[in-house]
């Protein structure tokens, strides 16, 4: 670790369905990563149809339970509205209104191709068709994209690079301007009636937190990238990053919150101890 700074790392649920035991190792393991620095948790509630209140209590009961201590106060999206809004607006020269649904992005991308429609990690790269619209005319249902290709030319780079420290941490890992926009495409920096994305969301808390390490599962790997990008053009530092395997069921698929029969808090019930989580975790 460089000059021996304090690690500081996070567990950033989404109150959407009680946690189960990926999400109990996904925590577990932002706590040993920071140890002995600090371990901080953030409510990634701006999804307000899907977020529950009574999901946030039970993350910080799952929590407390599982014997994880995090600091004071703990962050949550929702209050983080006003910061969303002031990055979306630095980064409104390179943005655009889309009004396109899912289905306009399939027909318009089904149109010159056959077999596989190319995917990213949010699902359909976008082709595009909104990209000359104004934000002047932007209407209540848009949702903003940033123009990918003119944010590589604004920042004058090729290729958007991180370092992971458990996947090949001797070696960064590179996208280049080409592969990102035919892999990802332009991404959406605010939703519908949420102010903010995912995306948009995660860098800047992770820079308002001062996150050093950013410990998350490895489906959000491609993701990376993004948030990298949108780190240098806000001009905030990028972290470490620290992609750790997924957990899966017997059968191989990886846990989902609707599969509430494994929920953490039910193996509590069932008389298991915190040790004998991790010890199914292999922790
Ligand atoms: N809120 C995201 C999730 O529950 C985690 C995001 C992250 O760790 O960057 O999957």
């Amino acid at each position: 670790m460089a000059g021996g700074a304090v690690r500081r790392t996070r567990f950033a649920p989404s109150p959407t369905g009680l946690l189960h035991l990926g999400h109990a190792y996904a925590a577990l393991v932002a706590e040993r990563e920071a140890s002995p620095g600090q371990f901080l948790l953030r409510i990634e509630d701006i999804d307000r149809d899907r977020c529950r209140a009574e999901y946030e209590a039970a993350i910080h009961e799952d929590l407390a339970w599982l014997g994880l201590h995090w600091q004071r106060p703990v962050m949550r999206q929702s209050d983080r509205l006003t910061a969303y809004r002031d990055a979306l607006r630095r980064l409104a020269p390179l943005t655009y209104p889309c009004r396109c649904r899912r289905g306009d992005i399939r027909a318009a991308l089904s149109a010159p191709q056959e077999g596989a429609l190319p995917a990213g990690p949010d699902g359909l790269v976008y082709p595009g068709t909104c990209r000359t619209r104004s934000l002047a005319d932007a209407g209540p249902d848009d949702v903003i994209r940033l123009d990918v290709g003119r944010a590589f030319d604004a920042l004058g780079i090729d290729r958007i690079a991180f370092r992971d420290e458990a996947i090949m941490p001797s070696h960064d890992h590179v996208l280049t301007r080409d592969q990102f926009l035919d892999g990802i495409g332009d991404v959406i920096l605010s939703r519908r009636g949420m102010g903010t994305s995912y995306h948009l969301a995660v860098v800047v808390d992770d820079a308002a937190q001062g996150i050093t390490v950013v410990t998350r599962g490895k489906d959000l790997f491609d993701s990376t990238y993004i948030h990298v990008l949108l780190q240098k053009l806000l001009q905030l530092p990028t972290p470490l990053y620290h992609h750790h395997r997924l957990i899966r069921d017997a059968t191989g698929k990886r846990l989902a919150k609707r599969d509430d029969a494994r929920a953490l808090r039910h193996y509590g019930e069932d008389g298991a101890t915190p040790q004998d989580v991790c010890r199914m975790l292999s922790l």
